[in-house]
């Protein structure tokens, strides 16, 4: 008898929904299928055919992010079928591009392609190299475009388009001259590119890189750290990756509301501020047209001692409070209270006040 909303996989009977695909179940019934060109929450391409299984009855390997799951469906995901499908992918994508220099590649140790080539033990030399056929472009001040190691797998047009929703990117030209292209094939400073940075998190080999991720440790060589992003009220939830007590990289979260792993432009890269040696670490107080070092009792001593003159001499209405939204909300109630209870004053505002 037909068993409704079953499929089998590897030889255990798993219930799905109708719509979800073979890769949906699988992965959440934790059987690993490896895919390079899959994102979570985007419209599933089959781009990279990674996912390839075996499904009974059909005569040639189906790619498990594209298929639905059907009643009664056969699927293996592991035989020397499918390691032959995907040790050729691998290989082709190894040697469609620049991928020699993985010793002093930024994503090594982070590269979905490097892990696919350990996991099924390919030997370079197979096939002959092709060469890349588009130089790389740096002409921004945060993305680096290495278009010799891109495998065309889509990833950063889905990010850009169907999560940041910023249309800066398409699949541009055809066949092997296939490059991921902005509007007009232009550099990406002369784009609708943004530089959320997006693209660089969801890419899953060295295609897309930070600027400077030569001058910083890879991520792979950091520890991550979870944390708040300070830039506004928004509140995103980032991995500080830290080295030496040096933040090297910022990224979004990808298990964590409100942002699921998106950034913007200041949260992503806006981060030298932190170790910059120009940063004040004590108040200074001005005096004859030049700034001093004052310790906090001094500072908060005068704030106090001018704020007392300015309410005796024009009222407590003469004195206002602006406060943040990149300091907590407890905090903000605290400077309100002293605005109404010690200043005795209702001028109170909020730069994200609408
Ligand atoms: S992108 Fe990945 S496979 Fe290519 S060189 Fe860098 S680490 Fe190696
Ligand atoms: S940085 Fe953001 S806007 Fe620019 S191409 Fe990447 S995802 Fe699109
Ligand atoms: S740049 Fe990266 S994410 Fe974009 S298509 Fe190339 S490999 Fe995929």
């Amino acid at each position: 008898m037909n068993k409704p909303n079953i499929i089998v996989i590897n030889g255990q009977e798993y219930l799905f929904t109708p719509g979800e695909t073979i890769l949906t179940v699988a992965r959440r019934n934790n059987v690993d299928i490896p895919t390079l060109c899959h994102m979570k929450n985007a419209t599933p391409t089959g781009a990279c055919r990674m996912c390839v299984v075996e499904v009974q009855g059909a005569r040639s390997l189906m790619a498990a992010c594209t298929v639905p799951a059907g009643p009664n469906m056969v699927v293996r995901t592991e035989s020397e079928l499918i390691a032959k499908a995907r040790r050729m992918i691998i290989e082709l994508m190894l040697t469609s591009g620049n991928h020699e220099d993985c010793l002093v590649c930024p994503a090594t140790g982070d590269c979905r392609l490097q892990e696919l080539a350990y996991k099924y033990q390919i030997k370079a030399g197979r096939f002959p190299k092709t060469k890349s056929r588009y130089d790389l472009e740096a002409v921004n001040p945060f993305i680096i475009r290495n278009f010799s190691k891109c495998l065309a797998c889509g990833r950063c047009v889905q990010a850009c388009n169907e999560v940041q929703v910023n249309t800066a990117i398409d699949f541009g030209y055809r066949g092997a001259r296939t490059k991921i292209i902005t509007k007009g094939d232009r550099t990406l400073k002369d784009s609708d590119c943004v530089f959320c940075g997006e693209c660089i998190q969801v890419c899953p080999v060295g295609a897309l890189i930070p600027k400077d991720a030569y001058k910083k440790a890879r991520i792979c060589d950091t520890k991550s750290v979870r944390s708040t992003c300070t830039y506004c009220g928004v509140g995103c939830q980032v991995n500080l990756h830290v080295k030496n007590n040096e933040v090297q990289h910022i990224t979004g979260r990808g298990d964590a509301a409100p942002n699921f792993g998106s950034l913007c432009v200041k949260g992503r890269f806006g981060f030298d501020f932190i170790a910059a040696k120009e940063r004040l670490k004590t108040p200074l107080i001005k005096e004859n047209g030049a700034f001093r070092e004052a310790s906090w009792d001094e500072a908060i001593g005068l704030v106090a001692e001018r704020l007392s003159a300015i309410k005796a001499k024009h009222g407590a209405d003469s004195l206002g409070v602006l406060t943040s939204a990149r300091i907590s909300n407890e905090e903000n109630y605290v400077v309100q209270k002293f605005a109404r209870a010690v200043l005795k004053t209702n001028n109170v505002d909020h730069c994200a006040r609408l």
